[in-house]
């Protein structure tokens, strides 16, 4: 699972989560690492796996430290570094959004209720206004947002970024986190793999075949590595190499992300 769905994942989740309990994996640390994931005291309860029948079980104090009490075993004591409890942190993924998408005009703070606006993002001449909701899959879900929306000037193209689910809504363009997305493990950079002008449905210019983004350009490097059977397999080299040849090849342009790279390479694979 990438790092970004991962967030996602949790983010839908909608509560405290642990690193212990709940997965301690890459993803999850690197997500409190950068940054995504904030402390939040620890856990009041945990399932307890040590006896027959898995049982949740509050969380005590005891003289020598943190545990839990379970019927068949008594008192276990537990880490206290594996009770640490995180929540995502939104307006740090919201600051980050809107950074990566060159966006204009964002709130600081949550539109209403949970609904946040990530801001303006020019898109040739058509102005894209990206909204955040934690989950599309209710229609409480939906209520809230219509509520927050009804309080923001009326834009022509709209995009509402969520972690989970995308109920249909007219006039509403929505996309997932991690669609929209990518969070490099190592360097926690955000970085955005869709064009949210396409995603909100704004026509396209014609651009006279000149490409528009550095994505046509990867493709095509790509392609043509694969083509004169210079590609390697590995993905990690690979993408290296595609690198250096970007690098070379279109020297007054900024150099792709790595993740982006490694994304474009998957494709051209034809995989996911
Ligand atoms: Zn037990």
């Amino acid at each position: 699972m990438s790092t970004t769905s991962r967030l996602c994942e949790i983010i839908a989740q909608g509560g405290k989560v642990s690193t212990d309990f709940e997965g301690g994996d890459d993803g999850f640390s690197a997500l409190a690492r950068h940054g995504y994931l904030r402390k939040a005291g620890v856990l009041a309860s945990v399932v307890c796996n040590e006896c027959d029948a898995p049982h949740s079980a509050p969380i005590v104090y005891e003289a020598d430290g943190y545990g839990y009490y379970c019927p068949d075993l008594g008192f276990l004591s537990l880490d206290a570094a594996r009770l640490a409890a995180f929540l995502p942190d939104i307006p740090k993924l919201i600051e980050r959004l809107s950074e990566a998408l060159g966006c204009r005009r964002r709130k600081s703070s949550s539109v209403y209720g949970k609904t946040w606006r990530i801001g303006a993002a020019q898109i040739d001449a058509a102005t894209v206004m990206l909204y955040f909701h934690p989950t599309l899959a209710t229609e409480d879900d939906t209520r809230e947002l219509h509520h927050a929306l009804a309080r923001e000037a009326r834009s022509e193209w709209r995009l509402v970024v969520t972690a989970q689910g995308a109920l249909p809504m007219v006039g509403l363009a929505t996309v997932r986190l991690d669609d929209l997305a990518e969070i490099d493990v190592t360097t926690g950079a955000l970085s955005v793999i869709a064009d949210p002008g396409v995603l909100a449905g704004v026509p396209r210019k014609n651009l006279g075949g000149r490409p528009s983004a550095h994505g046509d350009l990867l493709r095509l490097l790509i392609a043509g590595r694969i083509r004169d059977a210079s590609a390697v397999d590995s993905i990690n080299a690979e993408a290296r190499e595609v690198r250096d040849a970007f690098a070379a090849k279109y020297s007054d342009r900024p150099i792709p992300s790595d993740s982006a790279i490694k994304r474009y390479i998957r494709e051209a694979r034809g995989g996911s």
